[in-house]
């Protein structure tokens, strides 16, 4: 499997980091942000539609 991390952003307090799609739950599932804990589908955070495909690829 290769080596691809997404980059996040969280809708609501803004902060960014990366991360690989084994720590995620699938796009359509609930993901709480670590930093402000809102609660969005994990799709919503990511940063870019690159990133979101990855995430539907390996997820
Ligand atoms: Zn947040």
């Amino acid at each position: 499997m290769e080596e691809a991390n997404v980059r996040l952003v969280c809708p609501e307090c803004s902060k960014s980091w990366q991360t690989h799609p084994n720590e995620l739950p699938g796009s359509t599932e609930n993901f709480h942000c670590p930093n402000c804990r809102a609660t969005r589908r994990t799709s919503e955070f990511m940063r870019t539609e690159h990133d979101l495909r990855t995430l539907k690829q390996l997820r």
